[in-house]
């Protein structure tokens, strides 16, 4: 199989907004298939199977929630939300219904390309299958359930390493309160945000180096978490 670059597609009906995306993944080295409502977004997606979807929420046909609902029900490819600032309470409906990231409008060149890099790079991990996470002085062996930060083991209770793992697992991915409630203590448990709280804080505490600022473990403010990888 021959290395090629990877495809995005992106599903936005404003056209300045679509062609300067277009413009700066083009100049990037990506392949880039644009669609401008969610029908053709959606017959794109099967036609090309892209590595990255980036989506803009307000469409004029299909709801932007519907076409992550229809990608989720055979792709499993980042998405990346499109959102205006009056879209909050949907970028958290977004993510729960299986988008990974999300940028706010208006966003820059650099925000954009960085936020693909991360994209792309949780694809290539999760496809490797690796055991072994490490980022910075953090380093997780997920086959031997072991922790180590600067190369010191780190004890960690059940539940706070089940926490770094849900995280791990989704590493530069945003993860709202509810997906992690649900994996960690279970969907009966999915709106308890206190626990989650609770134990963040022991998890920071444990691993990062100042966590008042987290470097690892970043709070993604009235949505979830994130474990940030770049
Ligand atoms: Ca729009």
């Amino acid at each position: 199989m021959t290395n090629r670059e990877p495809t995005i597609l992106v599903i936005e009906d404003e056209t300045p907004i679509l062609h300067f995306i277009q413009t700066t993944l083009s100049g990037a080295g990506y392949r880039v298939v644009g669609a401008e409502d969610g029908k053709e977004g959606l017959a794109q997606a099967m036609a090309w199977n892209p590595d990255v979807v980036l989506l803009d929420l307000g469409l004029p046909d299909i709801d932007g929630l519907e076409v992550i609902r229809r990608l989720r029900e055979w792709t499993s490819k980042p998405i990346i939300v499109l959102t205006a600032r009056a879209q909050e309470r949907d970028k958290v409906t977004a993510l729960d219904l299986g988008a990974d990231d999300y940028l706010t409008k208006p966003f820059g060149i650099e925000e954009l390309l960085a936020r693909m890099r991360v994209a792309l790079r949780r694809t290539a991990r999760t496809e490797a299958g690796e055991s072994v996470f490490q980022l910075g002085e953090l380093r997780v062996d997920l086959e031997k359930r072991q922790v180590f930060v600067a190369g010191e083991e780190i004890h960690l209770s059940p539940t706070e390493y089940k926490l770094l793992t849900v995280l791990v697992r989704h590493a530069g991915k945003v993860i709202t309160h509810r997906q992690l409630l649900k994996e960690v203590w279970g969907p009966l448990h999915a709106d308890d945000a206190p626990y989650l709280r609770v134990y963040m804080r022991q998890l920071r505490n444990k691993l990062e180096a100042n966590p008042a600022q987290p470097r690892y473990l970043v709070t993604e403010l009235g949505v979830g978490y994130r474990l940030r990888v770049d």
